[in-house]
């Protein structure tokens, strides 16, 4: 990596944070200092409508590390923080709250843990929380879903504010909706499996209040059923409902045939039998069958989306042996 780049960018979204700003950006500048660190601060203003830009654009005049962006309305905190990922170009990247929850004197060891002990992602804990028990409950119940659904059985907090990235990493994920509690998941997906954690100190909230309310159960339920889904079957839609669908046709065929066959065989036969119409298993095998074609519909409609989709190739190569075949 280029020398001229900082060690650090530190990235912070924030919405209508005017009282925290001045006592971040000093803190954070006297740890970078302490530790002799190149850095770059970028603060993310996610359409603020108290005078957090103005608080921005008086500490940037002050302290030429820091960099700010405006939103022009409050699109949401994964949206920020994928512009700060785009903006950010040091080779550790930091994201940490704008309201002192997160403290800055964590920087020096997540740097030394991606710096040095090479991993790709290190997500904080906060073992002791500061926050209301109707807040702590309900995420130990997704933190342990999250785990089960990923696979990566070694984080406790995965919606920690305070996360530590190789560069490699946010410049190669996507975080867009509210996904921002799932970054370990999206950056295990893409490929980057060395993910640790590192207990960090939570404090109260000083200032403020918090920007998310009761819908985040809601909303970080659904993006998590969506996550799932996209990453097991985003890139082949058809094996899921291809084989669902196929199945369902298959069993109403073969049972509509069945009861088809034995009608005409009666018939013949000249045995008394039941009208088809007023043998309920027929309706359900006509909807099976129903349900089958509209199944198969939607995968092949989802595969031809898919097709077009201009991620549809979208890897990551860590080495190449590139000889010449001439
Ligand atoms: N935030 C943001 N956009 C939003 C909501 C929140 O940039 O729409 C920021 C907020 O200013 C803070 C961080 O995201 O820096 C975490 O928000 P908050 O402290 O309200 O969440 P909590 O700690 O209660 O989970
Ligand atoms: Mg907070």
């Amino acid at each position: 990596m280029s020398t001229t780049n900082p060690d650090i960018s530190v990235v912070i979204p924030l919405y209508n944070e005017e009282e925290s700003l001045p006592e971040l950006a000093e803190w954070i500048d006297q740890v970078m200092q302490k530790n002799h660190f190149r850095y770059e601060l970028i603060m993310v203003d996610d359409g603020s409508k108290d005078s957090s830009w103005k608080v921005i654009e008086t500490l940037a005049a002050k302290n030429s590390n820091i960099k700010g962006v405006k939103f022009k309305r409050n699109y949401g905190k994964s949206a920020a923080l994928h512009k700060g990922f785009e903006a950010a170009c040091g080779n550790v990247v930091i994201t940490m709250d704008a309201d002192l929850q997160d403290s800055p004197d964590e920087i020096p060891g997540l740097y030394k843990m991606i710096a040095e002990e090479k991993y790709d992602l290190v997500s904080g804990w906060k073992k002791k929380r500061h926050d209301p028990i109707s807040k702590t409950l309900p995420s130990k119940f997704f933190n342990s879903v999250t785990r089960k659904v990923s696979g990566i059985n070694n984080l406790h907090d995965f919606n920690c504010g305070l996360k530590a990235y190789h560069i490699n990493v946010v410049k190669n994920i996507e975080v867009y909706g509210e996904m921002h509690r799932y970054i370990p998941v999206i950056a295990k997906w893409v490929g980057f499996t060395k993910i640790g954690e590192k207990e960090v100190e939570h404090r109260a909230r000083k200032y403020g209040v918090t920007k998310f309310g009761l819908e985040r159960f809601v909303n970080g339920f659904l993006d998590l059923l969506s996550i799932t889904f996209v990453s097991r079957f985003g890139k082949k839609p058809m094996h899921l409902f291809g084989t669902l669908g196929t199945l369902m046709f298959t069993l109403g065929l073969f049972g509509a045939m069945y009861l088809g066959i034995s009608k005409i065989y009666c018939v013949y036969n000249d045995i008394p039998a039941t009208r088809l119409t007023q043998r309920p298993s027929f309706y359900l095998l006509l909807t099976s069958m129903i349900i089958g074609t509209q199944l198969f519909l939607a995968g092949f409609l989802a595969e031809m989306i898919s097709r077009n989709d201009k991620d549809r190739n979208r890897y990551i190569i860590e080495k190449e042996i590139n000889r010449s075949v001439h």
